[in-house]
């Protein structure tokens, strides 16, 4: 399927597109396609349609209608799995199976969540009413009800790219809004397949609008300026999401933000340490580490320090069949940090370069899984994102350096504590500066539960009535009586 972008109900044929980007693969390097890049009129265009469409049918659907609606798209995708995992796997480069079992079905199961979560509510998501007394004015009844945004931009990374765009398309829908998302530029093909099943579903023309092409100066800059958006949803660097905040307060434009992180896993000597690293190389290596959730910073408690980083080393060196980083810049930076560690005089306990296959992946942005020890804690590669395969492990001695060093970062997303002491789990976990901790598992996710980053890795929390929570406006009606 050719990226295209997708306006009204109808694909905009390459004709139509000033500007293509090469769509390449970082497999191998070689260009599969080209992807349409959207200037202002067709960004204009695409928040047209679904202002229309908002003013229009959508606006008066039934939140039982709109769960429907987002069944039928789950099901659509459902239908067409194996289309979305190649599309997926073609863009990214990522182990088949890995899209196979996490990206592809959860972004089914993103779909069905919000409409288990919508079925039965009443016209406005919910309303809550407060008989009784109003100050100054006697008795009064106060109802709260849910009304949508209105317009929502959506604006997506490359890393999981139908899971996390659909993370906030669902709920968007859910709520009532209309949407125009923006894919990045790197994965634009499981979106422009999306798009497809979202028509076939019978959405009304407009609800769901899709644009293609980079970010600053461009398609991702002209939506999240625009002056009739309602909302911003963003996932994407945190630098990325400090541009978009200088662009949205023109228009006091609301924004929601899940953006990157550096985050911590902490080892206690009381853990089952062949657990540990097991779930610490889970953590550090799946999806060659681009995913926001991956562990880039390990401390272990000094009895079992040198046991956990030979076990670790062994995993990271025995790792097969794992796929490239996104780009040859992308491979670059990683490779930067990779250099840096070196000169810094780090200890390269595995990795550390650029592997050789022996075929045309060779050509492709495949870095080695690594694990290095020995570096202060004020290193940059310590305290910066990376974003590849590779993994920091230092040792500590006492409970309250392990957290000291585990909240001594700008960024704030998720962490993980391996340990077998209850008392120990409960008592650091809520002392950790994150949105999500993990105690002894990685990556184990319930749609129902609040998700997002504090300090730099992000604004507000997503996940089931979170969600739907920043994509609806309370509006509270008082009647006296
Ligand atoms: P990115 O910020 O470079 O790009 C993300 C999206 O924003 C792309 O669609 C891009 O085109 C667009 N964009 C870039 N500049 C823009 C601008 N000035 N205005 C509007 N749009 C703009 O991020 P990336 O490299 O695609 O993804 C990797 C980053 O995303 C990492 O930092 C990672 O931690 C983060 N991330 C966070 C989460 C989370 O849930 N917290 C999940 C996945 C990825």
């Amino acid at each position: 399927m050719n990226p295209a972008h997708y306006i009204g109900g109808t694909f905009l044929p390459h004709s139509h597109a000033t500007t293509m980007l090469p769509l390449v693969d970082p497999v191998d390097a070689a260009v599969r396609g080209q992807v349409p890049e959207a200037g202002r009129e067709t960004v204009d265009a695409a928040v047209n349609a679904a202002r229309t469409a908002l003013n229009g049918p959508w606006g008066g659907t039934s939140a039982e209608d709109r769960a429907a609606a987002l069944r039928r798209i789950a099901d659509g995708i459902q239908a067409r799995f194996e289309e979305f995992v190649d599309a997926e796997v073609g863009d990214t480069g990522k182990p088949r199976e890995l899209a196979a079992t996490v990206d592809i079905p959860r972004a089914i199961g993103n779909f069905r969540a919000y409409a288990d979560l919508l079925y039965g509510r009443p016209e406005h998501l919910y309303a809550t009413a407060v008989p009784g007394w109003s100050a100054g004015s006697g008795q009064a009844l106060n109802y709260t009800v849910r009304r949508p945004l209105g317009v929502v931009a959506v604006v997506s990374p490359w890393n999981l790219p139908l899971l996390l765009l659909t993370w906030k398309v669902a709920p968007a829908l859910a709520a009532g809004n209309t949407v125009v998302a923006k894919p990045s530029e790197e994965t634009p093909t499981s979106a422009t397949l999306l798009a497809e099943v979202i028509g076939e579903a019978g959405l009304p023309a407009g609800v769901f609008n899709l644009v293609h092409g980079r970010g600053a100066g461009s398609a991702g800059e002209y939506l999240t300026t625009h002056s009739d958006v309602d909302a911003i949803a963003f996932t994407g660097a945190s630098a990325t999401g400090a541009a978009i905040m200088r662009g949205a307060a023109d228009h006091i434009t609301p924004v929601s933000f899940e953006l990157g992180g550096k985050n911590a896993a902490l080892v206690f000597a009381d853990a089952d340490i062949d657990a540990a690293v097991d779930g610490t190389a889970r953590s550090a290596f799946t999806h060659s580490g681009q995913i926001c959730l991956c562990t880039e910073r390990v401390y272990v408690e000094r009895p079992v320090f040198e046991e956990f980083v030979a076990g670790l080393g062994e995993r990271a060196r025995a790792l097969t069949g794992y796929g490239p980083m996104i780009s040859a810049a992308h491979r670059d930076k990683v490779l930067s940090y990779y250099r840096l560690a070196a000169d810094e005089n780090a200890k390269i306990v595995a990795g550390g370069g650029v592997p050789h296959f022996g075929d045309a992946r060779d050509q492709g942005f495949h870095v080695e899984p690594t694990v290095l020890t020995g570096l202060p804690q004020s290193s940059r590669v310590v305290q910066e994102e990376i974003f590849g395969p590779v993994c920091h492990v230092a040792p500590f001695d006492t409970e309250e350096e392990a957290v000291r060093l585990a909240n001594d970062s700008r960024y704030g997303l998720a962490a993980t504590v391996w340990t077998t002491d209850l008392s120990r789990a409960h008592r650091v976990a809520p002392q950790i500066e994150a949105g999500v901790v993990w105690v002894n598992c990685w990556n184990l996710r319930d749609l129902r539960t609040p998700f997002g980053g504090s300090k730099d890795s992000g604004i507000g929390r997503e996940g089931g009535e979170h969600s739907l929570d920043f994509f609806s406006e309370p509006v509270n009606v008082c009647v006296q009586v």
